[in-house]
This record gives C-alpha cells, structure tokens and sequence, in this order.
C-alpha cells in the first residue's frame, strides 16, 4: 500500500468557502497538517489524527524541512496525508517548493487548488480586482520585505496602472506605499472574508495614517487600483445587518445549528455557548417498554427532535427497524420532528401547526376509550398531554427518550446579544453568567420573555412567532 500527499487549499477563512474535493479529502485523511492561517471552523472538520504547522499556533510548531519531512515519512507508512494551507496552497503558500521535495522523495502527491486571499478578500471587501472600466490586469506581489532585495520590479508596477494585490505586505505597508504613485487608491483587508473583516480605504499618501488609527490586525491584504473605488457601490458584506455583531446563542449545542446559520446569514459573529445539554434518560426502562409493546399502540406521538433521535437508537439496538411502527398512527409536533421522522422513513400523520405538544388535543379524538398511546419525550416535559389523553378515557404509556441538564463551560469576551429559545436556556445561561454589560437580551416567545423579566431584567427582543425564523427577523429588524 502507498500512501500519498495532498496539498490541499483550506480557502481564505469563510469556512463556506472550502472545495468540495478539499473537505472530502480531510474527512478520509488519516493524518492533517494543519497551517496557521487555516481557519478554526475548518480545522474543526478534522477529526482524524492532526499537526498544528506554522508559527500562529504556539503549540507543535514545526519548521518547514521538517514539515516536509513528516509529511513524506507519514506517505511512505501508507497513510493518506493531507497538508491544509490558507487559500491556494499555490499562490505564495510554499505548496511549490513542497511538492519539489515530494517529487524528489518519489512521494505520491496530488494538488487541490484553493480559494486565495487574493481574490476572495477583495471580493469580500466589496472590490472586484478586475473591471473593464478599471483595471485590465490584476498582479500579486509579495509585500515580504519590500525592498530591493526581493526583486519586485517597482517601476513596472507603477506602469501598468492594473490592480496590485500585496500579500504579507502589512508590516511593509510605509516601503510599498514609497515605492508607488502617492494618489492611487488603496485599500487594507484585515482578515478577509472572515466575521472580523475589517477594511481601511484611502490613498498611498494617508493609507498608514488610516490603518494605525483603526489600529487593524494580521492577516491583511493591500489592494492597490483604481479598483478600490468600486467598494463604495459594491461593498456588500461588512454592510450585513448583523456584522461585526457577536451574539451569544445559547441552545443545546444540537439545536443551536439551525439559529447559528440564520444569524449568520445575516453577517453575525455567533459564539455558540450552550446553556444546557441533551444526555440519555437516567434509564432506558419506559423507553424499551414502549419499544418492546410497539405492535400494541394506536398511536405514536413525538414531542420533539430528540425523541426521534433516542427512540430509533433504542428501536435499533432491540433489533428492530421502521416496519416495526406499520401498525401505529404517529404524530410530530413541529416540522423539524416531522423531518427527522421522516429522514427515517416515516412520514407523520397528524403535524399540529403549533410547536406545542397540547395543539395536538384538539386534532385526536374526544373520546379515547380504548386507544392506546405512547408519548416519547424528555424526562422533564410536561404532563397536560398525557392527562388530556387519559381523562378522555384513553391508555397512555410515557417513554422518557432523554432529559436536559445544564452544560459545563464558560463564556469569555464582550457580547453584543443573547438569544434565549426557551425559559430553561434563560435560567441555565443566568446561572452562569451574572453580568451581560448591557448586551441586547432576545426572546423567543413570551414563557421565555416572562422567565427573563423574572429576574428583573428587560427583554429588548421579542419574536412574533415562537420560531427560530421569527426571532431572527425580530433581531434583524431591531
Ligand atoms: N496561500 C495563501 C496566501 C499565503 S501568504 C492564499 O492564497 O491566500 C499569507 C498572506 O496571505 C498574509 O500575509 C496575508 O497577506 C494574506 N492573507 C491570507 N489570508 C488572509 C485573510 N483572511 N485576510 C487578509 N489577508 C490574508
């Protein structure tokens, strides 16, 4: 067995913004070299053995022979290698000299382009490097040490009156705007395509002013041409509703995907700080009860996403699979459980319009006498339902599918906003966290708004709906 080395392009940061050949690859390496500029939503995608390279990350920093040298000893064990590098390992990532020493060590090795800084920055930025009516030519230049000594030809540069990106120019900003005519157009990307992006415009002659009074960090890029005065019409991502804004979501980590996107979406820096957790019931008894008498019931009920989750776990480890609920009629409450039932190969046949397990009441019969019901919820949900059912004269079995605890961890940093979805994620996250500095506090609903005003604090947000859509245009319109 041979192995093999990939110089992969992890892209410019947007996590969005990695191939499809890049990610596919890092879900089957069995070893990833992960560069410094790699961004951390990507570096997460690895879940297989890894290196942190490169002199951002202070922990196993490696210099570059050695790196190389890991790489093809790693090949010749038989192990698929991936190098992930920031942007295009191509355009001054080293990926050249790199895939020298592969060849020259008769190491397999394939190259898979990257989205660079480059590009993407600027677009990011709102500045299209090329334009018919702007810049003809776009050249990227090394800005590493901007003197002579690099060979950058600064008279031809001059000349062409195309757009120049410099990267690793930052440092050097004061030499390259020497070198170049004072009044071209310029701007200073700081970690493009990021939710930190943030850009400084000007002209050479008061770019540094400019730059040092926005006091602007690494990585950055500088653009250079007549391009830059597109940014003013074009500039389409830091002007987001929500960007530059860090909300705190504080979901269970399960649930909190969905409302991430939708802030994110929208241009916010969510920082994910999970207030409590979903964990298995502390027995499985009622569950496997239920999963045992399957055949019995009339009806099956789901109250939420989890219960479906726990509940074909259980189903499956008995041995049992879909068929197993032919004979059941099965109700969802909420579209997302109707989903993932669905995604199981069951399609409900009663979907309350509501997210509330009681608006199911009025769509099941009156009388219940002999019908037999298993309700699949959380250790901690509530009764009404079942009360309902069985004063109606109906049988109704409960199978506790899972319960809700508080989640460890802390939250560090400032904080324009938090989210709450529930009364429990106000309770769970105000347990934790004493002070929010007059950060925006927004509500899902009323019981969620009622339980912050509890603590004698004011809801700034409330969605119309209780859904996750709603909040985030109440966020938004806000
Ligand atoms: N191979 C990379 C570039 C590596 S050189 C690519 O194609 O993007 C490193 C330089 O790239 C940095 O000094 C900076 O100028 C630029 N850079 C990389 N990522 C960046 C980002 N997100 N924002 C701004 N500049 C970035």
């Amino acid at each position: 067995m041979s192995g093999i080395v990939y110089l992969v392009g992890a892209g410019p940061g947007d996590p969005g913004l990695l191939t499809r050949r890049a990610a596919d690859l890092i879900a089957r390496a069995d070893l990833v070299a992960i560069d410094a500029l790699v961004s951390p939503e990507i570096a997460a995608l690895v879940t297989c053995e890894r290196v942190h390279v490169g002199k951002r990350s202070s922990a196993h920093t490696l210099p570059q022979d050695q790196i190389n040298q890991l790489l093809i000893d790693e090949a010749k064990k038989g192990k698929r290698v991936v190098r992930l590098k920031g942007g295009d390992p191509f355009v001054f990532g080293r990926g050249g000299e790199e895939a020298e020493d592969l060849v020259r060590a008769g190491v397999k090795f394939e190259i898979v382009p990257g989205i660079s800084s480059a590009i993407a920055g600027p677009a990011y930025a709102g500045i299209p490097v090329t334009h018919r009516d702007y810049a003809t030519s776009v050249t990227l230049v090394t800005g590493h040490e901007a003197d002579d000594s690099t060979g950058v030809d600064w008279d031809a540069l001059a000349k062409m009156h195309g757009t120049i990106v410099f990267l690793m120019g930052f440092a050097n900003l004061p030499v390259i705007a020497s070198k170049l005519p004072r009044d071209r157009h310029v701007a200073v990307i700081s970690r493009g395509t990021t939710k930190l992006q943030r850009t400084v415009t000007g002209t050479l002659a008061d770019i540094e002013q400019k730059v040092a009074e926005a006091k602007l960090e690494t990585p950055a890029l500088i653009v250079v041409g007549d391009v830059v005065k597109l940014r003013e019409t074009i500039n389409w991502f830091e002007t987001k509703p929500l960007f530059g804004k860090r909300i705190v979501v504080t979901r269970a980590r399960e649930q909190a995907s969905e409302l991430k996107r939708l802030l994110e979406e929208e241009g916010a820096n969510v920082v994910q700080f999970p207030t409590i957790e979903i964990v298995p019931p502390p027995t499985w008894e009622s569950l496997d009860h239920v999963v045992d008498a399957i055949a019995n019931y009339h009806w099956l009920i789901f109250t939420s996403t989890n219960g479906v989750k726990f509940f074909f776990e259980r189903l499956t480890h008995k041995g049992k699979d879909a068929r197993a609920l032919a004979g059941c009629k099965v109700a969802a409450v909420g579209d997302t459980t109707a989903n993932d039932l669905r995604a199981h190969g069951i399609v409900a046949d009663l979907v309350p319009d509501k997210f509330i397990s009681t608006a199911l009441l009025p769509l099941l019969e009156s009388d219940q006498r002999g019908i037999r019901t298993a309700v699949i919820r959380a250790a901690e949900g509530r009764d009404d339902l079942i009360d309902e059912l069985r004063n109606r004269g109906g049988e109704v079995d409960l199978g506790i599918a899972y319960q809700t605890r508080a989640a460890e961890g802390t939250l560090e940093g400032e904080f324009d906003m938090v989210t709450f979805t529930s009364a429990s994620t106000v309770d769970n996250f105000f347990a934790k966290v004493t002070q929010t500095n007059g950060a925006l506090l927004a509500s899902i609903g009323p019981t969620t708004s009622e339980a912050i005003r509890k603590r004698g604090l004011k809801v700034d947000i409330e969605a119309a709906a209780a859904s996750i859509d709603s909040l985030r245009d109440a966020i938004v319109a806000h």
